[in-house]
This record gives structure tokens, C-alpha cells and sequence, in this order.
């Protein structure tokens, strides 16, 4: 039989929409559903458990916080880097995430907080990082995973083999 609700190793598909304490939405599936493996940690572990259990068709209103969402704000991980170590040509622009590799060649994304002529301070926090996370989320389908989407830990989505989104 077709399964019918969230659990670990199954595609599936949601519509949902992320807001913060304030209200504001900061993130929603607009045009189409999110879709994910379930168990596989393609979503925030709040959000996962959250789901698992859900049947399709269900509705769920869930608050979420930093430690099952994206993290507390951590002071550490704001660093001033000299204006010096990147490239003249960078347009730098607070807000603007950029990637960044160290010295063992991992790649981090931070934001740039603020920078002068002598020194650029960048945010490697989660811009999400100690928000509360209030999710509204609506289970649209679920379908077992091909052996290569569990093999990969990720979803093939329709007319894309491997898409952009994820790392492999
Ligand atoms: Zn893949």
C-alpha cells in the first residue's frame, strides 16, 4: 500500500510558511511544495518531528526554538577580517552573503555585518540563528524514496536529476 503519513525514508511534499515573534514571514513555499526526505536531515530537526505522523492533508501549527531551529546567536562567530583578505574588486554591501573557504578548504556562508577601509566584519550566524520559528505547514504528499534518492539523502525532483539546491 501507498503510505499515507510522514515517516523516515519517505519523499515528501509541504506547503508551509515561517514567520518570527513579530509576525513578520520570512520564508514560505510560494509556488510550489517544499519537498524533502524525511530523516534525512534536509529540514531543521524541530520541523521534522514536527511532521513525523502527519498524514496527507494535515495541518500543523508549530513554534519551534534556536536549539531545534537554527541555533542560538553565538557573539563567537562574528569575526573582522582585513579589508585587505578579499578581492578589490568585491563589491562588499552590508547584508551580502558571501562563502567563505578556511583554511582546511570548508566552506562557510557569512553575511557582512559592517566593514570600513581597514577591516570587514562578517556574521557566520544563521540569519535565522535565536529566532523563534512559528511554521504553519500543510502535508501535500508522501511517496517512498528510490533507492538512489536514500542513497543520496535527498529528493530527484521531477525533470532534475540532481538539483542545484542540494550538494550532490
Ligand atoms: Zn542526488
Amino acid at each position: 500500500m501507498a503510505p499515507n503519513t510522514v515517516q523516515n525514508g519517505l519523499i515528501v511534499s509541504i506547503n508551509y510558511t515561517l514567520k518570527l515573534d513579530d509576525g513578520e514571514v520570512v520564508d514560505e513555499s510560494a509556488d510550489e511544495p517544499l519537498v524533502y526526505l524525511h530523516g534525512a536531515d534536509n529540514i531543521i530537526p524541530g520541523l521534522e518531528q514536527a511532521l513525523t505522523g502527519l498524514a496527507v492533508g494535515d495541518k500543523k501549527s508549530v513554534t519551534i526554538s534556536p536549539d531545534d531551529g537554527y541555533g542560538e546567536y553565538e557573539d563567537d562567530a562574528v569575526e573582522a577580517i582585513p579589508r585587505a583578505a578579499f578581492p578589490a574588486d568585491v563589491e562588499l554591501e552590508e547584508g551580502l552573503v558571501l562563502a567563505v573557504r578556511d583554511d582546511s578548504g570548508q566552506v562557510y556562508e557569512a553575511i557582512v555585518a559592517e566593514f570600513d577601509d581597514n577591516e570587514v566584519v562578517l556574521d557566520f550566524n544563521h540569519p535565522l540563528a535565536g529566532e523563534n520559528l512559528h511554521f504553519e505547514v500543510e502535508v501535500v504528499a508522501v511517496r517512498e524514496a528510490t533507492p538512489e534518492e536514500l542513497d543520496h539523502g535527498h529528493p530527484h525532483l521531477e525533470g532534475h536529476d540532481d538539483p542545484d539546491e542540494y550538494d550532490d
